[in-house]
Formats: structure tokens, C-alpha cells, sequence
């Protein structure tokens, strides 16, 4: 395929999934009534179903099935002074340059040929500039610089800063980590590819403290955690994603750096950063607040500034990854129903993270009640959705769309037999099962 064609089934694809998110009530322009605001979106009732769900299984493997993880939620306004610490305010920027001729700004980091302008080409473009990311607000009635406070450009900051609280109140050991999702907002000069690069946006974010005798090891051991991650829990496939060394391009303080990448339809795309920090962040903050962040290790009878291994990932990066992967329009199997021509679209989501889990027909109206009764069971076990509206394909069709694995119709055998039909999103079988076992049927299938 020519690079035209090629950028051009892309950026379809990108399309097409924001047209989905947009029509199914997943992922919205905020304000759209007023125009909408660049780079701020709102999760609508399908959207926000599937974040949390993506937020569980995150705190669940990082967290909840683990012993040296603690969790933690912050507030978004922390002490200005946290942010001089972490060097946020003196330098936490691109580089930008404008084109004088089109008017467009671009992150000189991004731009591979930096005389240029990647939008017309001109090169008659401004001396590259530093933009500061940090968002500001004020704090109290005086809105003047002594009560000026930023809203957190990530969310690791506060875990350094709560180290202590954190550590004795759970009596941890190094190594040990904590962990927090929560929103940060970074004031990105060119938010782009729908939820890709956003203003305000949500981080899952682990720091693990340790022996710097022991760092490197851990630095592998959660390298290899987070691709097991990708692949066990998302089912992304090997050429899905990939690991970006950063080689020696590293901060002073840091040993060691990777990105895990996805292959996004613009091209791969940073999903999560994997950080040696170095004792960098707790003793910029031990300078800067003039408390001790040491620890003291018992069995060396040593104090010393633990070591940070770090795993940051963003929440609406991974979402739009997931919807990536799991869009599919699927001519093959819709033949197969014997409906030519016609694409079935489908999401292949992961049934974990699936907004919908099972979704519950009456064939008719007429048979509502008894359906019903079961869709009030299902859901107190699974996120079910109980649908009456329309004919049965075009209603199996909607749940595709939105990545529903399975679908139960009650029919008026149903009533004789206490059997309902089960549907699968991706074999389209059905198969007949009873109606009094369908949550462990239901909850084998979506285990596996
Ligand atoms: P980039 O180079 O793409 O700007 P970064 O290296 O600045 O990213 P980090 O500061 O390491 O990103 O943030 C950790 C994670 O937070 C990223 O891997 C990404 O998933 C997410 N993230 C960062 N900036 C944004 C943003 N503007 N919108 C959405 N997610 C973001």
C-alpha cells in the first residue's frame, strides 16, 4: 500500500473509533454546546463504565493482589513549593516554534526536519521557545502571586511527598511501593489525536522504593510485570506493542528509562513510562521542606535516601489503545448470517473491561417481566444492560458495537423449557443453556 493509502486507512480508523465513542455515548468533546474546549474530553455512560472497570484491574494487579503496594489518593493542589522541588516550575516544557506563514506551533522535539513546518513548510519559523506545562490558579480571596498554586502535571509527586505518612502508618519494609490514580493536567501547547495528548487527564502511577544495591533488579522485575499486564489482562499481541529504550538519552539522576509503546494508528505512541529515579525526588524534596526523607534500615543498622523504581501510565492513553485493538468490522461473519454487504462492527473488548458484560432480550415485550427478572440478577454480579427496543439483530448489532461479550434472549420456549439463548460477540454462536445456572455459565466464560 502507497503511504498516502496507507495514512489514509489510518486516519479513518481514528475517525471511525471517535465517531463510534461520540455516537454510543463513550468519549464526547466537554462543552460541545459552547464549541467544546481543546484537549478536555467527558466519558459519557458507556465511557466512564469501561475507565473504572480499566482502573480496578490496574489497581487490582498493582495493588489489591499484592503486599508491598500501598495505595494512596492525594489532592490535586499540593504546596507550590512540591512543584519547585520536583523542578516542575523552572522546567518542566517544550520547545516550541511558530510558523510565521501558517500560524501553526510545533514541539520542535517532534518535528523531524526542525527548519521546516511540518504543516506547509515553510521556514521561516520563530527561534524555538520554552512553554511551561504547569496549569496555575490561586488559592484564598487575593489573587496575586503569594497565593498562586498549580493544579499537578502527575500524580507520583505527592506519593514522594506522603513517603513517611504512608510507610509508618502501614509499617512497610523497603522495598515497598505506593501507588494512585487520579487526574493531572498539563497545559499541552497541541493536544491532538482525540484522547491521545489531552489537558486534563488521568495517571496510574506506582513509585517502588528500594536498596539501591537492588534497583536495577527491580527495574527489570516491573518492566516485565507491565508487559505481562498488556498481555495477560488487555490481550494486546506482540506486534501491538513494543518496549522504546531510552538508552543513554537518560536524566542525570536516572540509571535507566523505557517506554512501553503502542502501534496507534498515527503511528507508536507512548502508552507508559518505566523510570530508574534514582534518589532524585526524595531528597529534592528533603532539601526543599528541610525534613529527613531517609530511612532507617534495621537490618544494616543505615539510613539512607531510598531508591525509586517508577511505572506511569495514563488512563485515556490505555483506553484509547484498548478501543485500537478491539475495533473491527467484520464482513466474513455477517455473510455468514446471510446478510451480504452488510459490516457488522464490532469492539472485541476484554470481557473485564467490557462497559456491558451481558445484556438481557425479551424476544418480545410480551415476555419483559421474566426477562427482566433475570437482567436484576445478572447485575449483581456482572454490568448488565436489559434492552427491549427494536428488532433482535439490530439489538444484538448495538452490542457489538459497544463490545457486549455475551447476550441473553428469553423467548417463548423459554417460558416452556427455562432455557434462554446465549450469544457470543465474536463466534456469533448461540447456544441454548438454562435459564436458573446463566451467572455461572456467564461467570466461567468471562473468567477465562
Ligand atoms: P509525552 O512525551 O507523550 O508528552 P511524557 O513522557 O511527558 O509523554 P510522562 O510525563 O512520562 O509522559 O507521563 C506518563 C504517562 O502519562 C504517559 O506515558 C502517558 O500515558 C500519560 N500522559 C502524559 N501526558 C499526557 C497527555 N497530555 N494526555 C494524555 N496522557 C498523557
Amino acid at each position: 500500500m502507497s503511504d498516502v493509502n496507507k495514512n489514509a486507512v489510518e486516519h479513518t480508523l481514528i475517525e471511525k473509533i471517535t465517531s463510534l465513542c461520540k455516537r454510543r455515548g463513550f468519549i464526547f468533546r466537554s462543552s460541545e454546546i459552547y464549541g467544546g474546549i481543546n484537549g478536555f474530553w467527558d466519558y459519557g455512560p458507556y465511557g466512564v463504565a469501561m475507565k473504572r472497570a480499566l482502573e480496578s484491574l490496574w489497581w487490582n494487579f498493582m495493588v489489591e493482589t499484592r503486599d508491598d503496594v500501598e495505595g494512596l489518593d492525594s489532592t490535586v493542589i499540593c504546596h507550590p513549593k512540591v512543584w519547585k522541588a520536583s523542578g516542575h516550575l523552572d522546567k518542566f516544557g517544550d520547545l516550541m516554534t511558530d510558523c510565521r506563514d501558517c500560524k501553526a506551533r510545533h514541539r520542535v522535539d517532534q518535528m523531524d526536519d526542525k527548519t521546516a513546518c511540518p504543516n506547509c513548510g515553510s521556514t521561516n519559523l520563530t527561534d524555538p521557545r520554552e512553554f511551561n506545562l504547569m496549569m496555575k490558579t490561586f488559592v484564598g480571596p487575593v489573587f496575586d502571586e503569594d497565593h498562586a498554586a498549580y493544579l499537578r502535571a502527575e500524580t507520583c509527586q505527592p506519593i514522594f511527598v506522603d513517603f513517611h505518612h504512608v510507610r509508618i502508618s502501614t509499617r512497610q519494609k523497603l522495598p515497598f511501593g505506593i501507588a494512585q490514580i487520579g487526574k493531572a493536567f498539563r497545559n499541552e501547547i497541541n493536544p491532538r489525536n482525540f484522547i491521545f495528548r489531552s489537558r486534563e487527564f488521568t495517571q496510574m502511577e506506582m513509585e517502588f522504593f528500594c536498596a539501591d544495591t537492588d534497583s536495577m533488579k527491580w527495574y527489570e522485575y516491573w518492566r516485565s510485570e507491565r508487559i505481562r499486564y498488556y498481555k495477560q489482562l488487555l490481550e494486546f499481541r506482540d506486534d501491538e506493542i513494543r518496549i522504546h529504550d531510552h538508552g543513554d538519552e537518560l536524566a542525570h539522576y536516572a540509571k535507566a528509562a523505557l517506554d512501553i509503546e503502542f502501534a496507534f494508528p498515527f503511528g507508536w505512541g507512548e502508552l507508559e513510562g518505566i523510570h530508574h529515579r534514582g534518589t532524585w525526588d526524595l531528597s529534592r524534596h528533603q532539601e526543599f521542606s528541610g525534613e529527613s526523607m531517609e530511612y532507617f534500615d534495621q537490618e544494616t543498622n543505615s539510613k539512607f535516601i531510598p531508591t525509586c523504581i517508577e511505572t506511569s501510565v495514563g488512563v485515556d492513553r490505555t483506553m484509547l489503545a484498548i478501543l485500537c485493538h478491539a475495533y473491527d468490522e467484520d464482513m466474513a461473519e455477517t455473510q455468514k448470517e446471510g446478510k451480504e454487504k452488510d459490516v457488522r462492527v464490532v469492539l472485541r473488548l476484554p470481557a473485564k473491561i467490557a462497559p456491558v458484560q451481558a445484556a438481557v432480550f425479551p424476544l418480545s415485550k410480551k415476555l419483559s417481566e421474566p426477562a427482566k427478572k433475570i437482567h436484576e440478577d445478572l447485575r449483581e454480579h456482572f454490568r448488565s444492560e436489559f434492552d427491549v427496543t427494536g428488532a433482535i439483530g439490530k439489538r444484538y448489532r448495538r452490542q457489538d458495537e459497544i463490545g457486549t461479550p455475551y447476550c441473553v434472549t428469553f423467548d417463548f420456549d423459554s417460558v416452556e423449557d427455562g432455557c434462554v439463548t446465549l450469544r457470543d460477540r465474536d463466534t456469533m454462536e448461540q447456544e441454548r443453556v438454562s435459564a436458573a445456572n446463566i451467572a455461572e455459565i456467564l461467570r466461567d466464560k468471562l473468567d477465562k
